[in-house]
């Protein structure tokens, strides 16, 4: 059975104590009312993880939203997946869209940042997406493949068996417009044959596929009851306690 998983993603959101006191009112929450084998996931900025860590990383897993692609050196400002995963996290976010669009992030530079991720321990969320005029023009399958063969089939199957891959059609991000539980599906589905050409069958049927843009606690059951939906990677629901508790629960 693939996971279920919920993961929220704060981007550049909450001040240090903002941070901890929202991670705890989620904690509370998923504690108390949380039913199913579902993992929920927070995936906050750099200098909160280890102190959410502390908190409630039993009952809420803790995520970083970016890592370098070196294991260590003369990189001022970076962070690397060692520190990530010192700090008590189990999850990074690799390629999401504004990665790629606001600091030119390739697929070959995310392939690197997906292997140290793992060779230090964290599961990558590697994120895909096409933007509006992909979609429009038809030629986003092609698209959201490339990104799949440049950035995530380099590893082997031992590897690639770890990774949870996050579909978020780049228009549904932030704007309120979520892709249809049917548009989301037929991704989805593609994608997860592009896994079971590359890899095999089996390899197919264990990948957790999340989707993100504009899920909310009102569309997110439509969206998980869909054959290869395996949960959600939520940016502004996840800013607030209680939404984000009620799309963990979708799973109950
Ligand atoms: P929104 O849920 O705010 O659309 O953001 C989705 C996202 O980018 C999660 O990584």
């Amino acid at each position: 059975m693939r996971k279920k998983i919920v993961a929220g993603n704060w981007k550049m959101n909450t001040d240090y104590t903002e941070g901890i006191s929202l991670f705890s009112e989620i904690v509370n929450i998923v504690r108390d009312e949380k039913k199913g084998d579902q993992i929920a996931v927070i995936c906050a900025p750099f200098i909160h993880l280890n102190s959410l860590a502390k908190l409630g990383g039993e009952t809420v897993k803790i995520g970083a939203q970016n890592c370098h692609q070196s294991e260590s050196g003369a990189f001022t400002g970076e962070i690397s997946a060692k520190m990530i995963k010192s700090a008590g996290c189990e999850y990074v976010i690799i390629g999401h869209s504004e990665r790629r669009q606001y600091f030119a992030e390739s697929d070959v530079l995310l392939a690197e940042k997906t292997k140290i991720a793992l060779a230090n321990g964290l599961t990558p969320i590697f994120c895909i997406g096409e933007t509006l005029d992909e979609r429009n023009n038809g030629n986003f399958f092609e698209i959201l493949k490339s990104q799949l063969v440049n950035g995530l089939f380099i590893l082997g199957a031992e590897d690639f068996a770890k990774v949870v891959i996050a579909y978020e059609p780049v228009w549904a991000i932030g704007t309120g417009l979520t892709a249809t539980a049917e548009q989301a599906q037929e991704v989805h589905a593609f994608i997860r044959a592009e896994v079971a050409g590359h890899y095999d069958a089996a390899a197919a049927e264990e990948t957790s596929i999340l989707y993100g843009g504009s899920c909310n606690p009102k569309n997110a059951e439509e969206l998980f009851a869909q054959t290869d939906i395996d949960g959600g990677l939520i940016g502004g629901a996840s800013l607030k306690s209680r939404d984000f508790a009620d799309i963990v629960k979708t799973f109950n």
